[in-house]
């Protein structure tokens, strides 16, 4: 093993056993959880019982109680601690984040940034989200209604494994902030980051129980969280979304489901050639394609198709690849073997119905046990798996495109609509294009991140990628109820004395248009 790739002094077996302990474990069953780059075990991470979930709700929603009657600015004085907390310990995340799910250290380090960004937009714009509103009544002068919020409760938090620590921790934020308690169930892959980020909460001054975590395999823990939650934000698969979202019907409780992609990136013919290619290989290789937000597919127009997809393939050629805890490496490891495998079948099947690999299409044991190769493909259809549904690795496929109509319609044939990225050196072409796109976010000349980063706009999927969002107002009013508290002065909402419902019908009648005539109402 490179030097490079030795595991970083920080995580000792003291530190990572330290860790785990947060995890409620009466099932007595443990998840060896391993060193993505090199298959060694770092640590036997409990697994939650049903009575172990059971009791972290009861235990979050003792702390909530405290937690929802601190004044706003009690609660965000903590968050304003967490944050700078974040930001001392960034590289240490950095670290627990690529032994556990054994991505580059740049996507590491830039996903411990989300968090921080998070905080910081919610710090700034909840005061004037959550103050109390006064609307007008029904009755002019002598009402008025006062919509106040409330937090939902207790939410779940279901991450995924491939920005443990971003969705785990970031959308955790607005929820206590909102003033809920929270239960968060990461990965089992990838729980040290989250566990790590929930230790700095509470270093940071939320009520000790407030935010817990259970761990185990999703189909365990799924029924036990959702019939205590009261409201549950998901990110994950599509097919897991779809089962999520049952369970929440079932419990009449809210959702937020951040599902899959099948992104496309469109470079029309005005686009600067050299900027669309040097973007493509963080668009499709990017944290090894793990990203759900990455490209999988990439339409060029036939006029500079040819330049595109050599300069592509011979800059992917350079691209380093390999298991490093410093910045050398372009690309780290897939998350498993079993994702490796999954990977790896996508390509198979292109292969076997006609594709070309114009490179990649490999597994690298000599690199670590699930490392596979950035791959390009040209000639992928609609039935092979790679054309179709998401692959979720370092697997691109490449299309030409004649005329913006074409393009548009070609980006839209898909179930998904999470991410797209159009290339143009015309603005106003490239926003008239993005308009058309059935899609979440639309990035122009930039693959994702200018997107996602855009704290105050909401971030969510369309068609199959999703039901709500994250991000902007909504990212944070979806934690909690309006509640209308309404104040009647007078009681005019009935005919007053002597007055026949006749007569009280035609004097509401004729208030009601002149509160149109005059805009009063
Ligand atoms: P997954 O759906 O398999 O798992 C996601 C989480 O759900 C995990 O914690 C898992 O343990 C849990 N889970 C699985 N079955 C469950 C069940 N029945 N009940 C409760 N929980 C259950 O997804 P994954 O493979 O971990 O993540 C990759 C997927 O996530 C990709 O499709 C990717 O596009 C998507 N993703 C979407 C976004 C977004 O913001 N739209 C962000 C990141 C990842």
């Amino acid at each position: 093993m490179s030097e490079n790739a030795t595991r970083p002094s920080t995580l000792t077996q003291e530190f990572l056993e330290g860790l785990v302990q947060r995890v409620p474990g009466s099932s007595g069953n443990t998840w060896k959880l391993t060193e993505v780059y090199t298959g060694d075990l770092l640590v036997e991470l409990p697994q939650s019982s049903e009575d172990d979930i059971k009791q972290a709700f009861t235990d979050a929603r003792a702390a909530q109680r405290i937690w929802g009657s601190w004044p706003l600015r009690k609660r965000l004085k903590v968050l304003k601690k967490f944050h700078a907390l974040v930001l001392e310990n960034q590289y240490l995340i950095t670290d627990l984040i690529q032994a556990e799910s054994g991505k580059n250290r740049r996507m590491a380090f830039e996903e411990t940034c989300d968090v921080p960004m998070g905080t910081s937009h919610y710090i700034k714009r909840a005061p004037s989200l959550l103050k109390d509103r006064k609307h007008a009544g029904p009755v002019p002068f002598l009402s008025h209604s006062t919509e106040v919020r409330r937090p939902k409760g207790v939410v779940a938090i279901i991450a995924p494994w491939n920005f443990p620590f971003a969705t785990g921790i970031s959308d955790t934020i607005p929820a206590l902030i909102a003033g809920n308690g929270v239960v968060v169930k990461p990965d089992n892959k990838t729980a040290l980051s989250p566990l790590f980020g929930v230790g700095l909460l509470e270093v940071a001054g939320i009520p000790p129980g407030l935010v817990q975590v259970v761990c185990g395999e999703g189909p365990d823990v799924g029924e036990p969280m959702l019939s205590q939650a009261d409201y549950v934000m998901f990110t994950g698969s599509t097919a897991t979304g779809r089962i999520i979202g049952e369970l929440a019907g079932k419990n009449l409780i809210g959702a937020c489901l951040e599902l899959g992609g099948k992104n496309p990136m469109l470079v029309l013919e005005d686009a600067n050639v050299d900027e669309a290619v040097h973007a493509a290989l963080f668009g499709g290789f990017g944290n090894s394609g793990q990203i759900c937000m990455h490209i999988e597919r990439l339409y060029i127009h036939d006029s500079i198709y040819d330049e595109f997809r050599d300069k592509f393939v011979a800059a992917t050629e350079d691209l380093k690849i390999g298991a490093a805890y410093d910045f050398s490496a372009d690309l780290g490891s897939l998350v498993s073997v079993d994702h490796r495998d999954r990977v790896a079948s996508h390509v198979d099947d292109a292969r076997d119905k006609g594709a070309t690999v114009l490179t990649g299409g490999h597994p690298r044991p000599d690199l670590g046990p699930a490392f596979y190769e950035p791959t390009i493909l040209e000639g992928v259809t609609p039935e092979m798996l790679a054309g179709s549904t998401e692959t979720f690795g370092p697997v691109v496929g490449l299309y030409r495109f004649s005329t913006d109509d074409e393009a548009v319609a070609l980006a839209n044939d898909t179930d998904y609509g999470l991410n797209a990225s159009v290339w143009s050196t015309d603005k106003d072409r490239a926003l008239s294009v993005a308009r058309r796109i059935d899609s979440g976010n639309v990035n122009i000349n930039d693959i994702l991140a200018t997107a996602y980063a855009s704290k105050g706009t909401p971030s969510g999927g369309l068609k199959q990628s999703g039901v709500g969002a994250r991000h902007g107002d909504q990212g944070l009013l979806k934690y909690t109820d309006g509640q209308s508290i309404a104040v009647l002065k007078k009681q005019v909402m009935e005919p007053q004395k002597d007055q026949t419902y006749e007569a009280y019908a035609k004097q509401t009648q004729l208030s009601l248009k002149l509160m149109r005539k005059t805009r009063f109402r």
